[in-house]
């Protein structure tokens, strides 16, 4: 094993649960022979940085450097790099590194990694046990991050940077259930709220062929779903809009970040319909009733983000079609600022981090 090398780089953190992030140095290594350096240009801000930051899912390890949506510029590679070189603009999502040898790992879907194999495990970007330095992962609230190239993505140079952030969690979290689901031509699709992950469900869906409606809590938000792609927009809490549109959807995705009526949703399935619960509340939801379920046959099912090969799939796609993310850039000293806003769904539709702020 080569020695490893680091060097102090500037981030943001949480100290601990109640704290707010502020300026802090990390350590990040040199690039070891497999390892890419990249220049952080932009970081998305999801929901899960915030569920994480403030402990919400009880597993958080502090400090904690939050941030998993990363675009940059490659600044050094390890001498057995082979598919990045210093320039190229490069992506990293959720994952660095997991076990590559389990069942889920051979078949491309690291983001399942049962770790049976040599390597780590699954490591996420940030709150992760990082094997190299022995303590735990930093994720892109930094000006820079060392990853190997197996888990660095590749951004095609006509999508705004910017934009394309958020594509490596909210695009891949919605990408990946649509595609498991064959949503295509015509599929009816429900997206249950449009915030950083509900958003990219309708401009996806939309580009794969479905006639998409949209739920929401939010009435000021309907014009922009229908720009985006929604054909319908139903306003969650009005019962009877509810009730018109019961039984019409063949596939759902729930995207919201807070405890809900999930017996109103499953009712917007039409018999054999499955809604994919991609929201991570950090409390349950209210009981569900068996029989909304059982009248219908309907199935509840979750997805998480998706593997490396998939978040390649979709970025050629959103490159494709010219998806990026709805974005309102920020610079790091606004991040709790940010947060208090995300919590009152005032977002339209992701923050974006724009990492130069973080050198000043
Ligand atoms: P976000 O931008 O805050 O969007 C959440 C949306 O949910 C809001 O914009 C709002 O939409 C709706 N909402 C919020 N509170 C609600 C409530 N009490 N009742 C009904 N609707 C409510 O969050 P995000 O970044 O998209 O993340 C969404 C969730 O997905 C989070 O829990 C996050 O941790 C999780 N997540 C999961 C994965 C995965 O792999 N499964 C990956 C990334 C994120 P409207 O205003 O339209 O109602
Ligand atoms: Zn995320
Ligand atoms: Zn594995």
């Amino acid at each position: 094993m080569p020695a490893i090398v680091s060097r102090p780089t500037r981030a943001f953190a949480a100290s601990a649960a109640q704290s707010p992030l502020s300026l802090t140095s990390i350590e990040r290594r040199d690039p070891l022979p497999g390892d890419v350096e990249i220049e952080i240009l932009f970081c998305g801000v999801c929901h899960s940085d915030l569920h994480q930051v403030r402990n919400e899912w009880h597993n958080t390890v502090y400090p904690c450097v939050p941030g998993h949506e990363m675009v940059g510029r490659v600044t050094r590679t390890g001498t057995g790099v082979k598919k990045f070189k210093k320039g190229d603009i490069a992506a990293v999502g959720c994952l660095v590194d997991s076990c590559r040898g389990c069942p889920s790992c051979e078949e491309g879907l690291e983001n399942y990694c049962e770790g049976t194999g040599a390597g780590p495990g699954m490591v996420f970007s940030y709150n992760g046990p990082d094997k190299h330095s022995g303590g735990h992962t930093f994720g892109g609230y930094s000006t820079s991050i060392t990853v190997t190239e197996d888990f660095v993505l590749r951004v095609d140079p006509k999508l705004d940077p910017a934009g394309a952030a958020p594509l490596l969690c909210a695009g891949i979290t919605t990408y990946s259930p649509l595609r498991e689901w064959d949503v295509s031509e015509g599929t009816r699709v429900g997206v249950v709220g449009l915030g950083g992950l509900g958003h990219m469900a309708v401009k996806i869906a939309h580009a794969l062929g479905a006639h998409v409606t949209l739920y929401t809590t939010s009435a000021g938000k309907a014009e922009d779903a229908r720009r985006m792609g929604a054909s319908d927009v139903v306003i969650s809490k009005d019962a009877s809009e509810m009730a018109r549109n019961a039984g019409k959807q063949d596939f759902m995705v729930n995207t919201v970040s807070a405890p809900h009526d999930i017996n109103a949703m499953l009712g917007q399935l039409r018999r054999d319909g499955t809604m994919c619960m991609v929201g991570a509340p950090d409390k349950p939801h209210p009981p569900v009733d068996m029989f909304g379920m059982i009248f219908g046959r309907r199935r509840m099912a979750g997805s998480l983000i998706g593997g490396i090969k998939e978040t390649q799939e979709m970025l050629d796609f959103c490159a494709k079609h010219g998806i990026v993310s709805e974005i309102e850039i920020i610079p790091i000293q606004k991040i709790n600022e940010a947060y208090e806003r995300m919590l009152k769904s005032d977002v339209k539709y992701r923050f974006v981090i724009d990492m130069a702020s973080l050198k000043e």
